[in-house]
């Protein structure tokens, strides 16, 4: 069982574990990189159960695994330890997949009572699974926009956020909520959240939108054209390098008579990298 880490062209490090749900640092460099990594990353998804032989054992952050030239690898062995291990693993797997995301080296999590812990914070993978269905998620990913023909903001009501025909900053008296307000830009973005072992898309209004493209919904009203097109890259950002600790919603969409899930990004709290020497 793996998780894939961007590592120089010449060595990967994956996160391994067994029943102990002690998680493992695996260091493959070299040959390995160019042949066995790529059959495991092509795996990844599934959690696949690898049998290393010759391996060096280094101590360092607890114990480590790294490949000498003698390393040997087999992918889903067909031994009966390695049987055993996939039927733990298929009564084990949301633990699992909570152990690598809450040990990701890089990542550790702001102290702020505002934010949820991090062992909350689910994989993508897991949110995304149909069969899936609770109020709230937490994932931990990174936001990227590739839809950039969007309309990115809309006219609302300053009160219920609901649509209005007003004119920006004109008072009137908002249908849905019946208020005297004013109408107001609000954001409505299409996002893609890239997180550990996959990605998933999602909407974003208001606030949260805000902070995830570093830009206000006035600044992105402003630098609407005619044709209500709007070059997001020149005023805000297209995809973070950071991660954040991100609250979804998921709800059903008729779409051509197949109901598709959709998430609904409700919170987005920053979390702390910590930078490696
Ligand atoms: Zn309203």
């Amino acid at each position: 069982m793996q998780q894939t880490r961007i590592g120089a062209s010449d060595v990967q490090e994956f996160i391994v574990t067994d029943k102990s749900l002690t998680p493992v640092v695996l260091t493959m460099w070299d040959q390995f990189v160019n042949n066995e990594v790529s059959l495991i990353v092509d795996k990844i998804d599934s959690m696949p159960i690898i049998l290393g032989t010759c391996l060096k054992v280094v101590s360092y952050k607890g114990i480590s695994l790294t490949t000498k030239a003698s390393s040997f690898f087999a992918l889903n062995p067909d031994i009966p330890e390695a049987v055993d291990l996939a039927n733990w693993l298929i009564e084990h797997k949301e633990e699992v997949l909570n152990l690598l995301v809450t040990n990701d080296p890089d990542l550790s999590l702001a102290s702020s009572s505002m934010q949820p812990s991090p062992q909350t914070a689910s994989p993508i993978a897991i949110i995304s699974q149909p069969t899936e269905k609770l109020p709230r998620y937490w994932a931990k990913a990174r936001v990227q926009i590739t839809k950039l023909n969007q309309q990115f903001w809309y006219m609302a009501c300053s009160s219920c956020h609901k649509n209005t025909v007003a004119e920006f900053n004109q008072p009137f008296q908002c249908l849905f909520c019946k208020k005297d307000v004013s109408a107001k830009p609000r954001l409505r973005i299409e996002v893609n959240l890239h997180g550990n072992f996959g990605s998933l898309k999602a909407i974003t209004f208001g606030e949260h939108a805000e902070k995830l493209i570093n830009c206000t919904a006035e600044t992105l009203m402003e630098n609407t054209n005619e044709e209500g097109m709007c070059n997001l890259a020149n005023v805000g950002q297209l995809q973070t390098e950071k991660y954040f600790l991100i609250c979804l919603k998921k709800y059903q969409l008729q779409v051509q008579n197949e109901d598709e899930d959709r998430f609904n990004i409700m919170s987005v709290h920053d979390v702390h990298v910590k930078m490696e020497k």
